[in-house]
């Protein structure tokens, strides 16, 4: 028995998640567990940052709308994809994966968690937009996901590339504590 955590930042003076994303994405991580060391999945969820984070569990930030970014506050200078509905970077001080909840196309909890998941794959894959090519899936890993409740799942793929990557430590930008 091993334990896979996710860490969901959300402070909920500026957003709410529903229960219905932390399902969707526990879901979608326990999905990909398949020859990995873990069999059970949970998301943490925190309103300031992680505490007792294990090396190898990423972090997603929730936040409000793109002016709010995590990403332009540790690395100033960095330009966000007006277009997108989050950004994953990392630098010297670790990788932000974050999330705007203001995206017109977060159209349900579980549409919020797969940009979520789609964000951590960009995280755990250390991948930039090379993920969106098909060589790493034809699901959650695509530039373009229909997030309607029929559209866009993870394929066969993706499952694969995230399992053998849910164990891999990949440094994560904290926060210092004040
Ligand atoms: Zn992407």
């Amino acid at each position: 028995m091993a334990l896979f955590r996710v860490h969901v930042v959300a402070n909920s003076n500026y957003v709410t998640m529903a229960p219905g994303f932390f399902s969707t994405l526990e879901n979608l991580f326990s999905r990909c567990q398949q020859g990995s060391d873990f069999d059970d999945f949970t998301t943490t969820w925190w309103t300031h940052r992680p505490m007792g984070r294990a090396g190898h569990e990423p972090i997603v930030w929730m936040l409000p709308n793109k002016a709010a970014s995590l990403i332009k506050k540790v690395y100033p200078g960095v330009a966000l994809d007006p277009s997108s509905g989050g950004t994953t970077y990392w630098k010297d001080k670790g990788t932000i994966s974050e999330v705007y909840m203001d995206y017109q196309a977060l159209i349900s909890p579980a549409a919020q968690a797969k940009m979520a998941f789609h964000e951590l794959m960009h995280n755990k894959l250390q991948k930039g937009k090379e993920l969106h090519s098909t060589s790493y899936g034809n699901g959650l890993n695509l530039g373009s996901i229909n997030f309607s409740d029929n559209g866009t799942a993870l394929d066969w793929d993706n499952k694969e590339m995230m399992g053998a990557a849910l164990s891999k430590v990949v440094p994560q930008y904290e926060p210092p504590f004040n």
